[in-house]
């Protein structure tokens, strides 16, 4: 089992907060970017309630949350940080943000989308998916497709040098999504991983993530050759024959 693994040339991840990419997105982005993928997160939200300390302002957390997002993404080599800055907790899958999201993809053009899965809303019996999480994957979902491939939605787009472009997959990860068909092996990069994680000091406090971060990627290795791994589902969504015809056009 030596295939080459699959690297697009370049990939953005979608979320709601700062630290979501962290968990479960962080070890793709550091391998891909390690092996020469153009990486953007799109942040929804700037996580502003997350930090609930009395004396603290919406404005402050913001500006601490979005510091630690940068420092986060700095560890895997990510550099373009988009925050869109909907509100946090309030988060809704309107027509207004997945134009917001087309906006994004149309101007970066990525290869894949990554993002979480909208239909989760439990695991197990001990948690509930943040509707933020819900929102922000249904809102990529429903920008990348159709919406950002199709030049006559959003037209008022083109004003802004905006062309419509066709994304190639999506990869869409749990929390408990347990269908995964597509593995990334980031056992090379599980300590930028960890690293990154670390960069959001408000919401860890004292708490080590790394023997949890380390036990689910296991897990999503069990059936790999290789130790550590993050899941995901691959939609394809644009043909191999049709990618390459599409390359001149692309960019
Ligand atoms: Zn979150």
């Amino acid at each position: 089992m030596s295939e080459t693994p699959y690297v697009p040339e370049s990939a953005m991840a979608i979320v709601a907060h700062p630290d979501d990419i962290e968990f479960g997105t962080a070890g793709t982005a550091a391998a891909w970017v390690q092996a020469g993928c153009r990486m953007v997160y799109v942040l929804c939200t700037s996580g502003e309630v997350g930090i609930a300390e009395k004396d603290m302002t919406k404005e402050q957390a913001m500006a601490i949350r979005e510091r630690e997002q940068r420092a986060a993404a700095a560890e895997v080599g990510v550099t373009e940080v988009v925050f869109l800055r909907e509100p946090d907790g309030m988060l809704e899958n309107t027509m207004e943000l997945r134009k917001r999201l087309v906006r994004e993809i149309r101007k970066h053009r990525p290869e894949v989308v990554l993002t979480g899965d909208p239909t989760v809303v439990w695991v197990n019996e001990g948690y509930i998916n943040h509707p933020d999480h819900r929102a922000a994957s249904g809102a990529a979902i429903d920008a990348v497709f159709p919406a950002a491939g199709q030049p006559h939605l959003f037209e008022e787009l083109a004003a802004e040098g905006l062309r419509a472009h066709k994304v190639r997959k999506v990869f869409v990860r749990g929390p408990g999504s347990n269908h995964s068909d597509q593995v990334v092996d980031i056992s090379p990069v599980f300590d930028r991983k960890i690293a990154a994680l670390r960069q959001h000091v408000s919401q860890l406090g004292d708490w080590d993530p790394e023997p949890m971060l380390r036990e689910w990627a296991a897990k999503a290795a069990e059936d790999q050759p290789f130790e550590l791994g993050e899941g995901w589902r691959v939609v394809s969504l644009v043909s191999d024959e049709d990618w390459e015809k599409l390359k001149g056009e692309r960019w």
